[in-house]
């Protein structure tokens, strides 16, 4: 993607006139796209990963760490100028993220299965960080104690509070973007696409977004949010917040809460148009999982929280729906009339509906299609559908879709787009897929099915096909651990597309939706059980309750018997169990890949959310208050530093990872 043209994003007032264009060309080219692309066969198992990382200044004069918000210009060299060449030499690319602390990073071209040798994709993504880091240290200034970083950390556990980002004075304006009263919009990407979509998503809600995560429970914590105050620069945003914040809950209210967290993501080609449905179908109960064993995220806007993961943070801090939609009262009833926010139009207020979900949640819909284990029933949740997008789909000359996929489509253009640019209202339906990537790439659900564009008809081989992305996971600290998270659900991928008609992955979506609330909970990976599939051979949607060690371990269901050995004996690694990979003299990286996701999920090793909270209650200035006081998150991004760099001199390795890893990762360093 490279760094984004300029454009003028039109502001929400503009916007909301020109929905149902934009959903009625976007739906136009997606059919284009399928009579372009439906017939294609064979693709190869392409594959990718995202990194997202944060830029952070450490200031030991100070002991404190902030969200560096002043060098995002290293990703517009990266991108522009000759320091590009950098990103070529190592296979490298570096996109924009929202935060404008953030840099995503992928490699430059995609995967090909695991065709090369063990070392290669940590490798790649070592690479990332260190040029990222090594430009970064450019601006390190050692005279007045100040260093840059670049790391993987899921949520910056002060993010909002009182000296969290490196500007001076960040509050003698007005943050008219978020109208937060935490974070000032210097934290927003400077591209102007960023701060529209931030004040265009808050407009058609009509109050500013509203997050309560529940806080952590210690002897001297508060019964509330001691932070939340009252302001009046903004009438009525700022009289929400005393309104919104709940007893017992952390308080957040902007988008950058959850978008300025970090993530990893997978993305995967599949032969063809009907196994990517598979593939979809199949990952889609692996997410909760995953999200519960990539848990990293302890902390908010320098609380400690009585969850583990972001997931639910970003699902609020872009939901854009109305009162109206969300089914309850306006938290101002005098501003927010009849609870349809910014929904001005009198045809677009008649046509609301109520909406379950933000845009941002756990996946709605099976994909279905031809394969034997399918079977309608198994969508039993409320998916609301946009009745004239389904009819379209459904009837028309260029290229009918069944119901199930249309269904899938029409759920998605449910939603308003909250981004517009004025330069791109034209588009051609042949050609661009402009607006139906509008209303596509912002939904964010936990699977993604990614449609290929009108290039990819099937003799056009070196043109993307149809491909499928994992969104859930919270990113780790090191190269190791985002690798063997990206190589795990790898070898699943493997194993499920050689599985169509033989593996059956279905349950019921209501319990997918309840394992997504499960894998929110503080230690679930530890404490918690969750639906899983009885087998995953015989023609029923059969499930139990099962703890996260069984779900891995499980000799007849589990993801190691089931999935990944099957990977591996057809690859011909491995006789029987994952565990010979020890003995392996090419394929050993990865009996350690496999091992730290083992030991997560038996609870052996803990996940990274564990030990930073342990970290951060074991610290001597913690007053078991549930407060990240500035010493105690400088202390904890020094940890996480070491970590990143593989620092044992104070043992933290070790203790992280456990003695036999660490002593493998100090022993074949990348
Ligand atoms: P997005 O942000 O929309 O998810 P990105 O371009 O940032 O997309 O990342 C997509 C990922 O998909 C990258 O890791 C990239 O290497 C990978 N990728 C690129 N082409 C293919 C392909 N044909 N099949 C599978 N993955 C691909
Ligand atoms: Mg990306
Ligand atoms: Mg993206
Ligand atoms: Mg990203
Ligand atoms: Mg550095
Ligand atoms: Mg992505």
């Amino acid at each position: 993607m490279g760094l984004l043209a300029a454009g003028t994003p039109l502001p929400w007032c503009e916007a909301r006139n020109l929905q149902e264009r934009i959903r009625t060309e976007g739906i136009e080219q997606l059919l284009q796209v399928f009579k372009a692309a439906a017939k294609r066969e064979n693709d190869p198992l392409l594959w990718g990963d995202e990194l997202e990382y944060m830029m952070i200044e450490l200031d030991s004069n100070q002991q404190n760490a902030m969200v560096d918000v002043i060098h995002d210009k290293i990703l517009t060299d990266l991108n522009t100028t000759d320091k590009n060449y950098l990103c070529q030499e190592n296979e490298i690319e570096f996109h924009p993220e929202y935060g404008r602390f953030m840099i995503e990073a992928t490699p430059e071209s995609p995967y090909h299965m695991l065709k090369f040798n063990d070392t290669f994709i940590e490798d790649n993504m070592k690479r990332r960080r260190i040029v990222a880091d090594t430009l970064l240290s450019e601006y390190n200034q050692p005279e007045n104690g100040k260093k840059y970083v670049v790391l993987a950390l899921t949520s910056f556990p002060r993010l909002g509070s009182d000296q969290s980002i490196n500007i001076q004075h960040p509050w003698n304006h007005k943050n008219s973007a978020s109208r937060s009263i935490f974070l000032p919009d210097e934290v927003i990407n400077r591209h102007v696409r960023f701060p529209t979509l931030t004040a265009n998503i808050r407009e058609r809600r009509g109050e500013k977004v509203c997050i309560n995560i529940p806080m952590y429970k210690d002897l001297n914590t508060p019964d509330h949010d001691t932070t939340v105050y009252e302001r009046n620069w903004f009438i009525p945003e700022d009289m929400e917040s005393l309104k919104a914040s709940k007893p017992g809950h952390i308080y957040l209210d902007a988008m950058g809460f959850g978008m300025g967290s970090s993530c990893l993501q997978t993305t995967y080609q599949a032969p063809n148009v009907e196994m990517a449905r598979f593939l979809y179908d199949s990952l889609i109960n692996f997410a909760p999982i995953m999200l519960a064993i990539s848990a990293a995220a302890p902390a908010f806007k320098g609380w400690l929280a009585d969850q583990d993961v972001r997931w639910n943070v970003i699902s609020g801090s872009v939901d854009c729906r109305t009162p109206f939609e969300r089914d309850v009262e306006p938290l101002l009833p005098k501003y927010n009339h009849d609870g349809v926010g910014g929904i001005a139009d009198e045809k677009a207020k008649r046509q609301l509906q109520k909406i379950p979900k933000s845009r941002y949640s756990v996946v709605d819909l099976y994909l279905g299609g031809h394969n034997k284990f399918f079977n309608r029933n198994y969508n039993d949740t409320n998916v609301p559908i946009n009745e004239k997008i389904l009819k379209r789909l459904l009837e028309n000359n260029v290229a009918p879709l069944d119901y199930d996929l249309a269904k899938h489509f029409a759920h998605l253009f449910i939603r308003d787009s909250v981004s517009i640019f004025e330069e791109s209202i034209n588009q051609d339906r042949e050609t661009s897929t402009n607006h139906f990537e509008n209303i596509q790439s912002t939904n964010w659900q936990t699977i993604r099915f990614k449609p290929p564009t009108q290039k990819a008809i099937p003799s056009e081989k070196n043109v993307p096909g149809w491909r499928v992305e994992f969104r859930p996971l919270d990113i780790q600290l090191t190269e190791f651990e985002n690798a063997a998270y990206s190589i795990f659900i790898y070898l699943v991928v493997e194993t499920v597309l050689s599985s169509y008609n033989t593996l059956n992955p279905y349950l019921n979506m209501s319990r997918v939706w309840n394992n997504m609330d499960i894998a929110h909970k503080r230690d679930s990976v530890l404490n918690d059980k969750f639906h899983w599939k009885n087998d995953f051979q015989s023609e029923t949607a059969s499930t139990d309750l099962y703890s996260i060690n069984e779900i891995f371990h499980n000799k007849n269901n589990g993801i190691f018997e089931t999935f990944i050995n099957k990977a591996l004996i057809n690859k011909n690694w491995i006789v029987k169990s994952w565990t010979e990979l020890k003995e392996s003299t090419t394929h050993k990286r990865y009996y350690y890949y496999l091992k730290l996701i083992s030991d997560r999920a038996s609870g052996k090793l803990p996940t990274t959310a564990h030990f930073l909270r342990d970290f951060i209650t074991t610290h001597k200035a913690y007053k078991q208050d549930s407060r990240v006081s500035k010493s105690i998150n400088y202390d904890l991004v020094l940890l996480c530093d070491r970590i990143t760099n593989l620092d044992n001199s104070n043992g933290d390795l070790s203790n992280f990872f456990g003695d036999e890893i660490a002593a493998f990762l100090l022993k074949n360093q990348i």
